[in-house]
């Protein structure tokens, strides 16, 4: 691995090349893999479940390749910059396990979802105000009736203030390699857990200890939809601290619950 130079411009290329490959193509075949499971052979077992009955428009689809395609080059092209800065001795990322005690591991993740949550929160706040709405924000609400294809929808601006984060978090605090890769399977598990516009979660969770704090596809949708609450991205404690909380939220859950699929 430390044979390779990633500071060459031709190997950065094409290692930021095939790394947009990975990142897109993972999208395109979990959001494909979804839409079909959700909206083909399942659809009329969640149709009670759906949240926004509002059509999704013809083009929306294109837009939303789009933006994720310009949003996989931005994570591709940091992915490969932290790879560099690893390379050259600059990051806490560590390979041995024992280099840190064991409990640094689970802690690393937490530490980073609460930091991320925190950040994204107030970034979102900011990203709707109206001036900034229009320039950053706006892309990524172009889909008011969301669906797995809308997970990485954003416009540039928006992937670039977001892609920096984990970097930056990486370059001040220990991380094991590994725990890397399961931080960003959950965000991405996340992200298309809260775009599908189906309630997955099981009736009452959201008044579970755990279910209460997580964001889940009736939340999100809410935001989609109405744009003017549920500004979370992976917790709801932002949202009941500052009073953000869409007041359908509960209403909408009790809804389901009232449906016979539980
Ligand atoms: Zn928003
Ligand atoms: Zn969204």
């Amino acid at each position: 691995m430390n044979e390779t130079n990633f500071s060459d411009p031709t190997i950065f290329l094409a290692t930021t090349f095939f790394t947009f490959l990975a990142i897109f193509f993972r999208y395109v075949i979990l959001a494909g893999i979804l839409d079909l499971v959700f909206y083909v052979f399942l659809k009329d077992k969640f149709a009670i479940k759906k949240i926004s009955t509002k059509p999704r428009g013809k083009k929306i689809l294109v837009k939303e390749l789009v933006w994720s395609g310009i949003t996989s080059l931005i994570f591709a092209f940091t992915g490969v910059i932290m790879l560099i800065l690893w390379q050259n001795g600059y990051t806490k990322v560590y390979i041995d396990l024992d280099a840190y005690p064991w409990w640094n591991y689970p802690l690393s993740i937490c530490f980073f979802l609460l930091i991320h949550e925190t950040y994204y929160y107030w970034l979102h706040r900011w990203m709707h105000k109206p001036a900034v709405f229009k320039l950053v924000h706006k892309a990524h609400h172009e889909s008011i009736t969301p669906s797995p294809w809308s997970a990485f929808s954003f416009h540039p601006l928006e992937g670039l203030l977001q892609a920096f984060v984990l970097p930056l978090f990486l370059l001040i605090y220990p991380m094991h390699y590994s725990a890397i890769v399961l931080l960003l399977v959950l965000m991405t598990v996340s992200s298309f857990i809260n775009h599908l516009n189906i309630e997955i979660y099981p009736s009452g969770f959201e008044k579970n200890i755990i279910g209460k704090w997580l964001i889940g596809a009736t939340h999100h949708t809410l935001h989609h939809t109405k744009f003017t609450a549920n500004y979370g991205l992976y917790f709801t404690f932002w949202d009941k601290w500052m009073h953000t909380e869409s007041a359908e939220y509960q209403a909408v859950l009790e809804r389901f619950k009232k449906s016979k699929l539980k």
